[in-house]
């Protein structure tokens, strides 16, 4: 039995690349521009699901983020893959250990776990240490759909270059970000989708990126009512690029918050 949320939104926290934009030095016209829809930090999204929070990915710029947009509460947190734009915040997550006197439950592949771990060392050690550092209560998937504070989640497998990384679909709205392709028994769990985000990180190829063109094809392919851009680099201005887009697609933008139908896994 489903039960549908009174409110369900996906709120972008950072679409941008791993060196975000405005880049460090860099004096570029995009990371120079006026536009606040061209400052983008480190990619993530927050999933608000009636009072329930469900992170993807704590970057470096999580803090920052959870400031600026006013998160209270986190529920869990799923991991896409291990990469330094995508985890190393997770530092920040001890206010909600503070604030909710619990764990936070973490969601990864094994291998994203694993590399979490390595990374990570003191926030797994079992000894007991002087100083905070951050309560988790981590969980493994594998294919399968999993439950996630009471929401059903698929994760979505992605070649990355030579690695792996997950996209997740929640309701009719999937997020997939770092990828350079979708497989075929990806692809087969996209279909019907009312929003679609995508990995498109310029207009020169990338061995372990989505191009612009690219996931214009892919949008073709899987026909999502809306699509959204993200992972974007100081290659691309938002406004050019959002004029050139087919009327379905955007190009995201941090704040960007945009409803989506999202049932919850009822016991
Ligand atoms: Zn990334
Ligand atoms: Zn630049
Ligand atoms: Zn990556």
């Amino acid at each position: 039995m489903l039960d549908q949320f009174g409110h369900a939104s996906i709120l972008v926290l950072g679409s941008g690349t791993s060196v975000g934009v405005p880049m460090v030095g860099c004096k570029c016209k995009v990371c120079h521009s006026d536009d606040p829809r061209d400052r983008r930090l480190r990619p993530s999204v927050l999933l608000k699901l009636d009072d329930k929070r469900i992170l993807i990915d704590s970057g470096p710029d999580f803090r920052y983020q959870a400031l600026r947009f006013g998160i209270e509460r986190l529920d869990a947190i799923l991991y896409t893959h291990a990469h330094a734009d995508h985890i190393l915040g997770l530092d920040d997550v001890r206010p909600f250990n503070f604030m909710q006197r619990q764990n936070i439950p973490i969601y990864a592949s094994a291998e994203t776990l694993g590399a979490i771990e390595k990374t990570f060392a003191y926030v797994f050690q079992e000894a007991p240490t002087e100083s905070s550092r951050p309560r988790l209560s981590p969980h493994i998937f594998n294919t399968d759909p999993f439950c996630a504070a009471g929401v059903s989640i698929t994760p979505i497998r992605l070649s990355h270059g030579s690695t792996i990384t997950h996209g997740f679909r929640f309701g009719d709205c999937a997020y997939l970000t770092d990828h350079s392709e979708i497989p075929p028994e990806s692809l087969d769990r996209l279909h019907d989708l009312d929003v679609l985000f995508l990995d498109a990180l310029r207009h020169n190829p990338h061995p372990t990126h989505s191009t612009v063109e690219q996931s214009l094809l892919t949008v073709e392919k899987l026909k999502p009512r809306r699509a959204f851009f993200t992972h974007v680099s100081h290659d691309l201005m938002h406004s050019t690029l959002e004029a050139r887009m087919p009327p379905a697609v955007h190009v995201a933008y941090d704040g960007l918050e945009i409803p989506i139908g999202v049932r919850a896994a009822v016991a």
